[in-house]
């Protein structure tokens, strides 16, 4: 699943392909990838829309139409656009067809068909949208409101820090990396953490998020590859993620892997208190 940084590079790359492009004709050819509107509903709307901009709002894509309107999407598992050319063959498991004015067709790929797509008159309705803490690289992210947030919750931190509504953009992996970066222990309850550790862990959420950013997404976003495919890239380099019964790359004792909330937590028990 694609976290924040690799759906920033997503946005980085639709932007100049379809900003101020027009939406000639839009189709959608699965249900369900858009389920609170019908298929001819979905078409009619997009018919003729100019895209004023692409945004993004934790793993929400929001593309902006002159309308006003909004149109959000998540790529969960396996979605992905692609940027096709007239001669250029459609993908497998292509559901979303966009005609741009420019010739080219963007396509929605989903092979698993957890992606969704959802349609706002107005752009400050989107529901899933609402809930949703502040970015993390933002202003809004503040230390405050970071240390407010942990004092409030007896959770385990990794588990508060999965939890879009509270920290917005940390996947599995950049949450077990933040704490690993902070020397914090991911079964430790947020309320209990002293706040010069608190702030070091708001500290290290930044810098593994802008690290990713920097460094490039973890995924070969072309849009213009016919098969629609991401591809994965092995370059990247994680201190703990994945990387159970290796040495730790501070102290040198194994890195240990538990389940939290179903999800393998990655963590040195010596660095990591
Ligand atoms: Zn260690």
């Amino acid at each position: 699943m694609p976290e924040l940084p690799e759906v920033e590079h997503v946005v980085r790359a639709l932007s100049p392909l379809v900003t101020g492009r027009r939406i000639l004709a839009a189709e959608l050819n699965l249900k369900r990838i858009a389920p609170t509107i019908s298929r001819p509903a979905f078409n009619r709307q997009l018919q003729n829309a100019l895209i004023t901009g692409v945004g993004r709002r934790g793993k929400y894509i929001l593309f902006q139409f002159e309308s006003g309107h909004i149109l959000t999407t998540h790529l969960r598992m396996t979605g992905k656009f692609v940027s096709l050319t007239t001669d250029q063959s459609l993908p497998p498991y292509a559901h979303v067809i966009f005609y741009l004015d420019d010739d080219r067709r963007l396509v929605f790929c989903d092979m698993r068909q957890f992606g969704r797509m959802e349609i706002f008159k107005d752009p400050r309705r989107p529901k899933g949208l609402q809930i949703l803490a502040p970015e993390p690289l933002s202003e809004d992210f503040t230390e405050k409101y970071f240390l407010e947030t942990l004092a409030r919750s007896g959770r385990p931190l990794k588990h508060l820090l999965l939890d879009q509504t509270r920290v917005l953009g940390l996947g599995n992996i950049y949450a077990v990396e933040a704490l690993f970066l902070a020397g914090i222990s991911p079964m430790k309850a947020a309320n209990k953490l002293s706040k010069p550790r608190a702030r070091k862990l708001y500290q290290a959420i930044r810098e593994v998020l802008q690290e990713a950013i920097d460094a490039g997404s973890t995924l070969k976003i072309d849009l213009a590859d016919g098969n629609g495919s991401y591809v994965g890239t092995s370059e990247r380099f994680w201190r703990v993620y994945e990387r159970e019964g290796e040495p730790c790359v501070n102290c040198g004792k194994r890195i240990r892997r538990v389940v939290q909330g179903g999800r393998s937590t990655y963590f040195c028990p010596k660095c990591q208190r």
